[in-house]
């Protein structure tokens, strides 16, 4: 036996097992099956069973059947007729059913653990320090919101039935995410958790019963991809709410584009972890243990790309070598262990491949040395040095815990190559100087960051990502609108969709050339401009011709984002800034208000009383938006205690914007507006019925001080600009107000980079309504939160 001595030099413990006798008796008494649970009842499982492996011994320890259409047709048919009587509830009786969800899951804490590990293949530690508790505090963070919601979300109602897709790493925690707030805003969920992991759904649907949850306000049924397909395509599910991959979350976008769906997705990532020379490396090195090797790496915001100062790379790469031979990793209900098994073979084979690749692209790989226990599928943990950006493993999710590690030498280059991707959820960045840090903060492009810390996930903070890590947000005040829709007004009518023909020829002989030429120019980058095509188009006014606007095309499209990508010192001025140049432009348009009015009654013949009326409107709108612009601004979120927490509104970049043809002017400038008060830039395709008001606005905002580029106006046939627009990349964000069957067009054309799409559902909208056409919703939609986490505190 080892002296006392000996143990502390060499640290080595003895086996710790956590107890599974719980766990086993519960298993036991489900020999039968998993099952669905489906308006308050188990409803026993039928058809082909598929076996649970626990992946640490290969074991099989439940088996569970596939949901069929029968039976998510009767979940759905639960949770929407269990959705009035939710929903009626005051909060603060919904908040009395979350409070007795979270209490459960406390007494249960211990269960729970160990069940999450036996089926997923997590650490123990993991389970019951960080998953298990954290489902309580979500539950109890969303009790209180049930309880505020009418007074702290006025004017918003619940969305109604929510289909809900989750994945394997993170069972019982990414179910908790998904059902606490759609309850707390008082809507009914049908959830599937993955096939891979379903145990801890089943304790939790006992919970439900357990705390006399009403009958069809929670429904699990169980699945591959095809039972989720099911939800998320069902046409009586109103919100979707997906967590996955993002080849998953693409098609999810593509099945449900133009249905009118809610969605939300928090998709993957390769999240960068950087480390500037003067960072306290010993803490870095933990923040890696932290940042890949947590949960075996089978984490999205995992900061698998380690880009480390040059100065001080070759000291920190020993160092991680160093200690990573020190990880334990065994048996994950062992309490000592600190790497458990990943969650399939299937999983593992996946990650040897991208290994593989990594390895025959050059790249040097450091692994953990010692013996894998012979069962089970258990990975090594490693890191790569010698990658470069464009390296498969740098750009692909390995969901396994490997990381690649990059040098740089000037801050700059560090975010250049923390930007190379098409992911954008998390960062860490390390730095005892706190100005570089926040800088560095402040110019990653991703929705959470954490300040020499990683991993950080609390109810109360806002998580998800940019680009193709997704859109919405999970927690907090910020991740209830996901769960929420406005209540104002009724549909209007429908937009019809109306093509356009060219008016003139671009090849008219010298001799046939207008002596003027009429035709309305676009605005690109500060300047006026002729279509590319050099076509043009009649305007009809109420008494025939009114003249010719450019139809513009796909190359006038790309001009001007490339213009509006160009103008990105619009989102880096202050807020006050923005704000004193939308003051200018309110007063410069009500010097040619009457030149706005006379043009609007030619144009869609509107009395010279109902346009001067709608001109007045619009220039209030600029004051209230240039009011806003340094007025809507974020929150410090209270989280864990050592932290300040900050949500910040941040611009997307370059918007797209499709203008609808009902009150042209003022319908535009309420899409405008908003947009560049919170710093985008804006890709404009102005009404096509009413183009002239375009060229019009420009002369204003040539004399406003808009800097070039930061709006630009495209005039032409809508829906084929607004393809354009919506399948560009470089355009973060869209906002379209056309025609029904063109809203199903750009939600599929959007799925590229995974662009953010608001429409209105092709139905018209009543602008001179302020609740309608202007407000705080508008500013939310023109920005995503950005999650900050700074140390604080003692
Ligand atoms: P996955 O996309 O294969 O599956 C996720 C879930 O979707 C599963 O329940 C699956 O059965 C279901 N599904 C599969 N095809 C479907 C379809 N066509 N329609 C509807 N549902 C379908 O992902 P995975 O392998 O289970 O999980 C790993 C991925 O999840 C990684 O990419 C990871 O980054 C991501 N993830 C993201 C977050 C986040 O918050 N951003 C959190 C955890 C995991």
């Amino acid at each position: 036996m080892p002296s006392i001595k000996e143990i502390m030099e060499t640290m080595e413990y003895g086996p710790a097992p956590e107890s599974n006798t719980d766990v086993k008796r519960w298993l036991d008494s489900h020999s039968g099956g998993i099952s669905h649970f489906i308006n308050g009842k188990f409803v026993a499982p039928t058809g082909p069973m598929t076996d649970v492996i626990n992946p640490a011994d290969d074991s099989v320890i439940a088996t569970l059947a596939k949901g069929t259409q029968d039976d998510v047709d009767a979940a759905v048919k639960a949770a929407r007729a269990a959705f009035s009587k939710w929903s009626a509830l005051p909060g603060y009786e919904r908040a009395k059913y979350l409070y007795a969800i979270a209490r459960h899951v406390q007494k249960r804490e211990r269960f729970l653990s160990v069940l999450e590990t036996m089926d997923n293949g997590k650490t123990i530690r993991e389970t019951r320090d960080i998953d298990i508790p954290l489902v309580a505090r979500h539950f109890y963070h969303h009790a209180g919101w049930a309880e505020l919601l009418e007074s702290e979300y006025p004017g918003f109602q619940p969305v109604g039935v929510c289909g809900q897709v989750i994945p394997w790493n993170f069972p019982l925690l990414m179910l908790a995410w998904k059902i606490a707030p759609a309850l707390a805003a008082g809507n009914t969920v049908v959830l599937k958790p993955a096939d891979l992991t379903p145990l801890t759904a089943q304790a939790f649907a006992e919970i439900c019963v357990d705390v006399g949850l009403p009958a069809g306000v929670v429904n699990l049924v169980h699945g591959d991809g095809e039972t989720g397909s099911l939800i998320t395509g069902h046409d009586d599910v109103d919100k979707v709410a997906f967590t996955g991959s993002t080849a998953v979350g693409r098609m999810i976008r593509k099945q449900i584009a133009g249905s009118g769906k809610k969605l939300s997705l928090e998709l993957g990532g390769k999240s960068p972890f950087i480390v500037f020379e003067d960072a306290d490396l010993d803490a870095a090195i933990e923040g890696v243990v932290d940042a890949v090797w947590f949960n075996q790496g089978e984490v999205c915001c995992a900061g698998t790309r380690l880009i480390v100062q040059e100065g001080v790379a070759e000291q920190f790469f020993g160092k991680l070598d160093a200690r990573l031979q020190k990880l334990r990793i065994g048996d994950p209900l062992d309490k000592t262990m600190d790497v458990g098994a990943v969650v399939s073979h299937t999983q593992l084979k996946r990650i040897n491949a991208l290994v593989k690749k990594g390895e025959e692209e050059g790249a040097v790989l450091h692994q953990w040395a010692a013996e894998l226990p012979k069962k089970g599928s258990f990975c090594a943990p490693a890191f790569f040095t010698g990658t470069e950006p464009a390296h498969t493993v740098n750009e692909t999710e390995i969901f396994g815990p490997i990381a690649c590690t990059m040098t740089f030498r000037t801050p700059s280059e560090a975010l250049e190559i923390a930007n190379h991707s098409r992911y954008g959820l998390s960062a860490s960045i390390w730095s005892q100087n706190i100005d570089r840090a926040i800088e560095a903060g402040a110019k990653v492009k991703a929705g959470i960051v954490w300040i020499n810390a990683t991993n950080l996930f609390d109810a109360g903070a806002a998580f998800g990502g940019y680009r193709e890590s997704g859109f919405g947000r999970e927690g907090a005040r910020e991740g209830l609108h996901e769960y929420l829709v406005a209540t104002s007004g009724k549909k209007g009518k429908p937009r019809s969709a109306t093509p356009l023909e060219a008016s003139v020829s671009p090849n008219l002989g010298k001799g046939e050339l207008p002596e003027i030429d009429i035709t309305a120019k676009m605005y690109i980058g500060g300047k006026q401009a002729r279509a590319d095509g050099g076509q043009s188009y009649n305007v009809m006014g109420k008494s025939g011709v009114i003249g010719q606007a450019a139809l513009g095309n796909r190359k006038d499209v790309r001009n001007a984002v490339e213009a509006a990508a160009k103008a990105g010192g619009w989102s880096g001025v202050t807020a006050h800034n923005r704000a004193q140049i939308l003051y200018y432009l309110a007063e410069n348009m009500s010097q040619r208000r009457d030149e706005f009015a006379a043009l609007l009654s030619a144009s869609n013949g509107s009395s010279t009383k109902a346009a001067t009326a709608e001109v007045e409107q619009t220039i209030r709108r600029c004051f209230w938006y240039a009011a806003q612009a340094d007025k809507f601004d974020g929150a410090v979120h209270a989280t864990k205690s050592k932290h300040v927490t900050l949500a910040m509104p941040e611009a997307w970049g370059v918007m797209g914007i499709v203008c609808p043809d009902e009150v042209p002017l003022l319908s535009m400038m309420s899409l405008i507006l908003p947009s560049v008060a919170m710093g985008n830039r804006a890709v404009v395709i102005a009404s096509q019925a009413h183009p002239l008001l375009a060229s019009r606005l420009y002369q204003v905002l040539e004399t406003s001080d808009v800097p070039a580029g930061v709006i630009n106006l495209i005039t032409g046939e809508r829906d084929v600009l607004a393809k354009t627009l919506a399948e560009h990349d470089e355009v973060a964000a869209l906002w379209y107000c056309g025609s029904n069957e063109n809203v199903k067009m750009v939600e599929e054309a959007s799925i590229g980079n995974l662009k953010a799409v608001w429409t209105d559902g092709g139905f018209e909208r009543d602008w001179r309504d302020d609740s309608q056409g202007q407000g705080r919703e508008f500013l939310r939609r023109a920005t995503q939160i950005k999650t900050i986490w700074l140390p604080y505190g003692e």
